[in-house]
């Protein structure tokens, strides 16, 4: 009976190793190790062999169960990883499926415009707090507490001495506590003003910039502005300084551009002039030095501010500024 189980053993080894799909494995098992399979069989003879014999016999039994056992179990799984990598095979002759792409939102992408023209001029980008302390929102920009300027941005208080900063100039003042001249600083960001209708958001976006060193003077904010409408309008633009009032800068100036709808005719979009205001700019008021302890004998610096929405109605002629935080994809595709 020994050399008989080795036989058997032998012969279920080869046969299994042969099998290589799920069917022919099952006839496998109950060829050999099923209820009438062989191995069951040849354990239930033992009980006819003389008792002496018996033991050795249940041994050897046992240790053919379990060596075909457990080589059945290897099959088994390999058959499995097989037929789950079938499965999973890809046909690389199928053409691909195309991922929708978004892209950037208009405003974003204007925002980046303009820094990447300040950034090749040597501007360093830096952001500051939304959510901004009254004295860098108000008070250090020289706009006191009675100051009618203040009057001019609806303010959304959050406590009596906190403000959602109505906008970015306040970053002029923390950059200059911080570090003595030369400044040469772009920051953009949202800013919030009580105020909605066609052309204002109480959340928009501004771009605010500031250079401080020795011997600046007007001409340089002159020349810098022009290159900037040059490159962001294109070359030919003409722009011209009309003396303005901000409490910060002395003197002042708004910039316009010529009307890039009519081309100076006059239309709505202008209403008549031939002109739009783009930005507000000057030269930095000695009393702002005075809060962060530059001497205004040795620095001078300008300082300009725009509004992005507006670049960004003007740069791809949209008329309702609410479109763009309206969140429709049909409109965003347009850019
Ligand atoms: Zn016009």
């Amino acid at each position: 009976m020994k050399q008989e189980l080795i036989e058997v053993k032998e012969k279920a080894l080869i046969e299994l190793s042969k099998i290589n799909d799920r069917n022919a494995l099952e006839e496998f098992r109950i060829k050999y190790l099923g209820k009438k399979g062989l191995i069951t069989l040849y354990s239930k003879r033992i009980g006819e062999l003389p008792p002496n014999e018996r033991p050795e016999a249940g041994r050897i039994c046992n240790q053919v169960k379990k060596e075909i056992s457990s080589l059945f179990k290897e099959k088994k799984e390999e058959i499995e990883a097989q037929e789950k990598a079938k499965r999973f095979e890809i046909d690389v002759t199928l053409p691909g499926r195309a991922i929708p792409r978004g892209h950037l939102h208009p405003i974003t992408q204007t925002i980046k415009d303009i820094c990447d023209i300040f950034t090749r001029m040597g501007y360093t980008i830096v952001k500051g707090p939304n959510v901004e302390l009254d004295y860098y929102n108000f008070e250090a920009l020289n706009i006191p507490k009675d100051h009618p300027a203040r009057d001019m941005q609806d303010t959304f208080y959050i406590s009596k001495n906190v403000v959602l900063r109505t906008h970015t100039s306040p970053i002029q003042i923390r950059v200059m506590e911080k570090q003595q001249p030369p400044v040469q600083i772009i920051a953009p960001g949202k800013v919030y003003r009580h105020d909605s209708d066609i052309s204002h958001t109480p959340m928009f976006h501004q771009v605010e910039g500031l250079l401080v060193d020795k011997g600046v003077s007007f001409a340089d904010l002159k020349g810098t502005l022009t290159a900037f409408v040059h490159e962001m309008f294109g070359k030919g633009t003409e722009l011209r300084f009309r003396p303005s009032f901000f409490p910060f800068t002395e003197p002042s100036a708004e910039v316009d551009i010529r009307c890039v709808i009519c081309g100076g005719e006059g239309c709505r979009t202008c209403g008549g002039t031939g002109w739009l205001e783009i930005l507000g700019s000057g030269m930095v008021d000695p009393e702002v030095f005075g809060f962060v302890d530059y001497d205004p004998e040795r620095y001078t610096g300008f300082a300009f501010g725009m509004g992005v929405e507006r670049i960004a109605m003007l740069r791809y002629q949209i008329n309702d500024i609410h479109l763009f935080f309206r969140n429709e994809v049909m409109f965003l595709k347009q850019f």
